[in-house]
């Protein structure tokens, strides 16, 4: 069974937004409200500083704190890429998943009043296609696939550079890799 995951690498980043756009046409999601954004952060000590460009999402954790505090499992781990999802006919709108992601990645959903954030696209992905954010970025800066496959894209892009994890120090053990 796949363990889904993302590599991004951050060199190629130009913080167009078209992975922002597309999110949020494919997913309805509401003006104000996201499930992807793009920071700059400043990096290194002078005199050896770059700005590094990031395109951000729920990282799917491995241990995601955001599924024991749900009270009914509408927070959960799929059999499908093992993503961390969301019932929304399970979710009481408690909002203690929104509150246990350090990522902030979480959300109630302004229209429906659910939990909501990032799937990975999984309805794309049940019909073969790729993830919208990975579809339209213009640098292919961003790499989906099986993180569980030794000979996978992923495993590659990652034994050929140096990469990091976010906030690493919340034992979430995030399954987005940034090359940087
Ligand atoms: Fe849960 Fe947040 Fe991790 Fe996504 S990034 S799996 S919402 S803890």
């Amino acid at each position: 069974m796949a363990r889904f995951g993302m590599v991004i690498d951050t060199r190629r980043c130009v913080g167009c937004m078209d992975c922002v756009v597309a999110c949020q046409t494919e997913n309805d999601v509401p003006l104000g409200q996201r499930r992807t954004w793009v920071l700059t952060e400043e990096r290194g000590t002078f005199p050896n500083v770059a700005i590094e460009i990031r395109s951000e999402r729920c990282n799917m954790c491995d241990d995601p704190p955001c599924v024991p505090v749900c009270p009914t499992g509408a927070s959960h781990v799929s059999d499908f890429g093992k993503l961390v999802s969301i019932t929304e006919k399970d979710c009481i709108k408690c909002r203690l998943c929104v509150k246990a992601c350090p990522y902030e990645a979480r959300f109630m959903h302004r229209e429906t009043g659910y939990a909501s954030k990032c799937t990975f696209c999984v309805h794309r992905l049940k019909q073969g296609l790729e993830r919208a954010c990975v579809a339209v970025c213009p640098t292919r800066a961003m790499h989906f696939g099986d993180l569980d496959d030794p000979n996978g894209r992923l495993q590659q892009l990652l034994a050929a550079s140096k990469h990091r994890v976010l906030k690493p120090e919340k034992g979430t053990k995030p399954r987005i890799f940034y090359l940087t």
